[in-house]
């Protein structure tokens, strides 16, 4: 079969790290306890705990939609709301899959400058009604690192935290990049979620180098009262569990989750040292995790295309995103930014 080419479309179009596919063909040997009652998620969890340093409530589902909708659901009843910013992706990416699994939740958007929630605005939409006929707000959920590739300091976490918990409010996060932003911070990872509040974390696996599988994250135990039934009942709860579970443990051993997410972040910066420099183009955010978003002439976007190259234009504020993977080469790197430099030339 025909193989296409590195992208810079998704992290999602890159496969497993080896060190995740070597733990998935473990537990491929022999039988194992379904339904979670296995070694391997047993493991799994408890090298989430030694991760997070907390005895924290873990769980596994599918995907990054499902991981979100069903924690806030959690978090809510139906006439609660969720505030969180005009990019995230429970607003813009999930089909409407957290209001559904919430019964009807309904999500308020704040600004905040680089897809960042600013807590100014968190208190101005969480105070703008307290009458009865209002939804009454009751989560904020922020994306780390954001959906335009910025990364919350662990005192903007912290800032956030609290005024959530001033306000009465519950703090989700949205870590589909969580390695990316703690690879960027070189913070303890305990110290960018529980420490700074979060109550409970949807930890994505899959763009650092897994096939499938996300973990929820209970920080508050008391939240995760009959979880299991939510994953359960909304077809989440993998019978062959292992199969998700094992590629974690691949991914928390000897660091590779750190590896791969420095790689990543490391590869986005190159590509934007190649990109700044060049006529007509402009970097839309700080490059603070695994993306580049750029604007490019149209001309020049249809020429790459013409050259093979695939990426997304509607995400966040639009122009060109360009993610960079575990497994992007020099060699990717160069072969874009010289299409790129030649279509610069000749439009
Ligand atoms: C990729 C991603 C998710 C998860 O998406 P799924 O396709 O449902 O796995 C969640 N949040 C963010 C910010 C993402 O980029």
């Amino acid at each position: 079969m025909q193989k296409m080419r590195r992208q810079f479309a998704s992290d999602n179009y890159s496969g497993m790290c080896p060190e995740a596919f070597d733990a998935l063909v473990q537990a491929n040997i022999g039988h194992s306890i379904p339904y979670g009652d296995d070694e391997y998620t047993a493991r799994a969890c408890d090298m989430l705990r030694d991760f997070f340093e907390t005895d924290c409530e873990v769980f596994f589902v599918f995907n990054g939609t499902a991981a979100n909708s069903l924690a806030l659901a959690c978090l809510c009843q139906s006439y609660h709301s969720i505030i969180c910013h005009r990019y995230a992706h429970i607003e813009t990416d999930e089909c409407g899959a957290p209001e559904f699994f919430s019964n009807g939740t309904k999500i308020l958007l704040a600004e905040g400058e680089h897809g960042k929630l600013s807590p100014r605005e968190v208190e101005e939409v969480a105070g703008k009604r307290t009458d009865i006929h209002y939804p009454k707000p009751r989560v904020v959920s922020i994306t780390q690192a954001t959906e335009v590739g910025t990364v919350y300091s662990a005192d903007e976490l912290r800032e956030l935290g609290g005024l959530a918990k001033r306000l009465g409010l519950r703090f989700h996060m949205d870590g589909a990049r969580l390695a990316n932003a703690l690879a960027a911070l070189t913070a303890a990872p305990r110290d960018i979620t529980w420490k700074a509040g979060v109550d409970v974390l949807c930890f994505g696996g899959v763009k650092n180098g897994i096939a499938a599988g996300e973990a929820v994250v209970f920080f508050n135990r008391q939240l995760a009262f009959e979880f299991d039934y939510r994953c359960k009942q909304a077809g989440q709860l993998a019978s062959k569990m292992r199969f998700l579970s094992a590629p974690w443990t691949g991914l928390l051993s000897a660091g590779t989750w750190l590896k791969n997410a420095t790689h990543a972040n490391n590869c986005a910066r190159q590509l934007h040292e190649g990109l700044r420099g060049i006529q007509g183009l402009r970097v839309m955010f700080p490059v603070q995790a695994n993306s580049v978003f750029v604007e490019m002439p149209k001309a020049m976007i249809d020429g790459l295309h013409d050259r093979g190259w695939r990426f997304y234009t509607f995400i966040g504020e639009g122009g060109v995103r360009l993610m960079c993977s575990w497994d992007t080469t020099d060699q990717d790197i160069d072969d874009f930014l010289g299409d790129v430099r030649t279509l610069a030339r000749t439009i």
